[in-house]
C-alpha cells in the first residue's frame, strides 16, 4: 500500500461516481479569506450580538448596519483558489453527488459548480431575500439603494424586512438546503470534508450522515476535527494544492 497520503485518499475515493464533498473555511483561506473562528478571524474583532437575527429584526440601525458591513466585505472580492475549482473538475467528470458547503463567500458557484450540485447551508453574500414573501434579489441592487440614500430598504413588493441568506445567529437554517443537503447525503457513495472541523451543528451532520451509512469517509483539514476518530483517512495539509492532486488521480 502507499504511503502518499494522497494517493491512500484517491484509493479510497477514486472509484466513487457519487462522492459527497463537504467544504467548510479551510478552503477559502488560499483566496484570501480569514477563518471567521481562528486568532484573526471576524468574531475577535466585531461583537456577535450585532449578528442575532432577533436584533435584525428589532433595529433598522442594525439592519443599516448589517448592509454597510457586508457591500464593502473582502469576501465580495475574493476569487476561487485551485480547491474550488478541483470540486468543479469532479462534477465536469460526473463523479459528483453533491457539494454542501457552510461558506457564504459563494466561492463555489464563482468556480463554475451549478446551482443543482451546490447547497450553502449558511446561505451567501449575493442573494437577498425577503423575510415575509418569496421576493429574492442579486444583493447589488439592494446595496445599490443603500448607496443611493435608502437607510433601510424595505422589500420593494410587500414592505417587509429583507436580509442577505446568510444566516444569522439564532435564525432557522434553511429548510429547503437542508433538505437538499441530506438528500446528496443519502445519495453518496463516498463523502469528503474539505477544510472544516466539523464541528458546526446542524450543518456537519450532513456529511456524517453519508458517513454513518458506512461509505469511505476522508477529511482533508489544517489542523484536528471533531471527526478524527471516526474517519477512514485524515489528512493534514493544505486544501487547494491536495484537491487539485487528488482530483487528477480520478481521471
Ligand atoms: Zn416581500
Amino acid at each position: 500500500m502507499t504511503t502518499d497520503p494522497i494517493e491512500r485518499a484517491a484509493d479510497l475515493l477514486g472509484a466513487s461516481r457519487r462522492l459527497l464533498v463537504f467544504t467548510g473555511a479551510g478552503i477559502s483561506t488560499e483566496s484570501g479569506i480569514p477563518d471567521f473562528r481562528g486568532p484573526d478571524g471576524l468574531w475577535k474583532t466585531v461583537d456577535p450580538d450585532d449578528f442575532t437575527f432577533e436584533r435584525y429584526l428589532k433595529s433598522a440601525a442594525t439592519r443599516r448596519k448589517s448592509w454597510l458591513r457586508w457591500s464593502g466585505s473582502p469576501l465580495r472580492q475574493a476569487r476561487p483558489n485551485q480547491g474550488h475549482l478541483a470540486i468543479t473538475e469532479l462534477a465536469r467528470l460526473g463523479r459528483l453527488a453533491g457539494c454542501v458547503t457552510q461558506n457564504i463567500d459563494g466561492l463555489h458557484r464563482a468556480a463554475g459548480l451549478a446551482n443543482e450540485l451546490l447547497v450553502e447551508v449558511h446561505g451567501n453574500v449575493w442573494t437577498v431575500r425577503c423575510l415575509a414573501c418569496p421576493a429574492e434579489w442579486p444583493a447589488e441592487t439592494v446595496f445599490d439603494r443603500v448607496d443611493g440614500g435608502e437607510e433601510d430598504p424595505p422589500c420593494s413588493r410587500c414592505g417587509g424586512i429583507i436580509k442577505l441568506t446568510v444566516i444569522s445567529f439564532g435564525q432557522a437554517m434553511p429548510a429547503t438546503e437542508m433538505h437538499r443537503g441530506y438528500a446528496m447525503a443519502q445519495a453518496a457513495d463516498a463523502v469528503l470534508a474539505v477544510g472544516t472541523t466539523l464541528s458546526v451543528w446542524p450543518a456537519a451532520d450532513i456529511p456524517l450522515a453519508a458517513a454513518r451509512r458506512g461509505v469511505p469517509f476522508v477529511i482533508v483539514n489544517l489542523g484536528p476535527t471533531d471527526c478524527d476518530g471516526i474517519a477512514d483517512l485524515k489528512l493534514e495539509v493544505p486544501a487547494g494544492p491536495t484537491m487539485s492532486r487528488l482530483v487528477g488521480l480520478f481521471e
